[in-house]
């Protein structure tokens, strides 16, 4: 896609104006070079990677000079030490440029975010943090120094990945580590990857799967036993590339825990906020569904005759309902971003259901009113827009949090009272 077609309406604009929403400086910054980073570098390979289902490792890439690859690792470790919200909102804004790179860089981020600011918030003895602390600093460092680029397979198309059962892969302790065997579908960075961050649980002989022993062990993508199987050519996401991985017999050292024991299971019920992070790329596709729309209305799309269609009152009407349904999804996702932490209240864990639920079923909604209200030539390849609601389509379907989990847990938990039951 050319990079201006993007750039046309309000081309500086974050999707967060920082006075508006009272950002710090420093966010500002950060944010603001994720919005250019995008610009220049994810949209004009976007359609691209789309079209050929291949993965952007080129973006991952020029990343790594730019220090996006070590966003959330901690400032005493080398790198930005962005906090979650931080990075929610630089996330987004990649979002809005390329629907498949930001949601695989979620991935990679993911493992600095939940082994660093999350895993701080959380309890383990005195010796377990002490190690945590010296085993991620060598994550960290292959990501600073070698620009490691890892990915986080945890589904495996059972109830595990919706937080329903053990993971199905299983870690075995022997000497020095342990023995991964399993498998998991939809692995985004499938053989683009440098190392597997992958959840499983660990099992010695004889002892019953249970997911307190969830593990979350880094493997490297050319360890023995480690293979990438089957086909990707889905609607969507097309460049995350999420084909199948297969672990057999892969032995792993003790140094590639991204968590100590048990902490990964205290985390999903302590810091659920852990699980929203899905949701930014989708933010920035409802962001760009309705700046094309505008663009195109106005006549200003590059590439495409100038042709002004926003006199009519149905286009005026349609943008109106578009704009307050954006408005709506940021207020709301913004509140649940803010509001993450450790031990959150009940109130806020629906909130934050409610949220990815809304952001993931209204980046669609957003994109289906764009298409509908441009019109035929808007749906054009050579342009962004249908690539946005293809992409778009894929956020309610992703696990734990579908929109549809969302929906169940949330009138659950407002109907009951934690252990209350119906006679
Ligand atoms: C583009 C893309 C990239 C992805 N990348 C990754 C990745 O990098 N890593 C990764 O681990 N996964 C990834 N996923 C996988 C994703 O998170 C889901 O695991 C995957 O979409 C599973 O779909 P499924 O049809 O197998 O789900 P199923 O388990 O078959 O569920 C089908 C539907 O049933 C409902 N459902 C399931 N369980 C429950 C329940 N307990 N209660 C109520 N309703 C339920 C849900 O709404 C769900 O959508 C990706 C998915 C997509 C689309």
């Amino acid at each position: 896609m050319n990079d201006a077609v993007l750039d046309t309406h309000d081309s500086d604009a974050p999707i967060f104006a920082p006075d508006a929403f009272r950002l710090t400086e420093a966010q500002a910054e950060l944010i603001a070079k994720a919005r250019r980073f995008g610009r220049r570098v994810l949209a004009p390979r976007a359609a691209k990677h789309d079209r050929e289902a291949t993965f952007p490792i080129d973006n991952f890439r020029d990343m790594h000079p730019e220090g996006l690859l070590s966003i959330c690792i901690p400032k005493e470790d080398g790198g930005t030490g962005a906090d979650f919200q931080t990075y929610c909102l630089a996330a987004a804004e990649l979002g809005r440029f390329c629907g498949a790179t930001a949601l695989s860089w979620n991935m990679h981020v993911c493992s600095t975010l939940w082994s660093g600011p999350l895993s701080d918030d959380l309890e383990m003895s005195a010796e377990d943090r002490a190690l945590h602390i010296a085993r991620r600093k060598t994550h960290y460092r292959r990501i600073i120094e070698t620009g490691a680029v890892y990915a986080q397979p945890f589904s495996e198309g059972g109830a595990a990945a919706a937080g329903g059962a053990a993971f199905g892969t299983e870690a075995k302790p022997v000497d020095g580590g342990f023995i991964v065997n399993g498998k998991k579908i939809f692995a985004s960075l499938s053989g683009s990857a440098d190392y597997y961050g992958v959840l499983c649980t660990e099992r010695a002989e004889g002892e019953k799967a249970s997911r307190r022993n969830t593990l979350y062990l880094a493997l490297p993508a050319d360890a023995e036993g480690v293979s990438v199987v089957g086909d990707w050519d889905p609607l969507g996401m097309r460049g995350t590339v999420s084909r199948t991985l297969l672990f057999k017999d892969v032995f792993v050292p003790e140094d590639s825990m991204l968590m100590p024991h048990g902490v990964y299971f205290q985390a999903a019920s302590r810091w659920p906020h852990m699980f929203l992070t899905l949701s930014p790329t989708y933010m920035g596709l409802a962001q760009a569904a309705y700046d094309f729309t505008v663009s195109y209305l106005r006549g200003e799309v590059p590439g495409m005759p100038p042709v002004k269609r926003r006199m009519f009152p149905t286009k005026q009407i349609a943008v109106a309902e578009m704009r307050i349904m954006l408005e709506q999804t940021k207020a709301l996702w913004f509140q649940a971003i803010s509001e993450a932490h450790a031990n959150p209240t009940q109130e806020q864990v629906i909130r934050a259901y409610a949220a990815q639920n809304t952001v993931m079923e209204n980046a669609n909604a957003i994109a289906v009113k764009a298409i509908r209200t441009c019109g035929g030539q808007a749906m054009l390849k050579s342009l962004p827009l249908e690539r946005i609601y293809r992409d778009s389509r894929c956020g309610s379907l992703m696990l734990p949090w579908t929109a549809e989990i969302c929906v169940d847990r949330i009138g659950r938990e407002a109907l009951y009272e934690p252990g209350e039951k119906d006679e």
